[in-house]
């Protein structure tokens, strides 16, 4: 008799799930306020600081918190963001995840700062 296969989620369904728990943009502090302050950030920098410090030139896509606020970084103080590019915006989120594991979340400035400091 044939049996029902195992019931998995999708993966969409995961990633709906997964931001219904984290909340949207707006509902995370993203207001019309914080899009106004990233837009005149990369206005007055307009290239990803993690490509510059490698030596090359991208465009920063998004403004992104050193310390992530859900982590107690503050939203609006001008020393916790820097432009990123996505793909390095995807790499931060890594060195994050790691920070976090690990208890290191104070050396995330440094990290975005100093290049040699980060993590291998
Ligand atoms: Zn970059």
């Amino acid at each position: 008799m044939p049996q029902p296969l195992p019931r998995r989620r999708s993966a969409a369904v995961k990633e709906l799930s997964k931001r219904q728990q984290r909340g949207s943009a707006t509902e995370r502090g993203y207001d019309h306020v914080w899009r106004r302050v990233s837009l005149r950030h990369r206005q007055l920098f307009p290239f990803c600081i993690w490509c510059r410090q490698v030596g090359r030139l991208e465009f920063a896509k998004l403004v992104d918190h050193k310390i992530p606020i859900v982590d107690g970084g503050a939203m609006f103080d001008p020393a916790n963001r820097w432009g990123l590019c996505v793909m390095h915006h995807g790499v931060k989120g890594e060195m994050e995840r790691f920070a976090r594991k690990t208890g290191q979340l104070e050396w995330l400035p440094v990290w975005c700062d100093d290049p040699a400091a980060r993590p291998p």
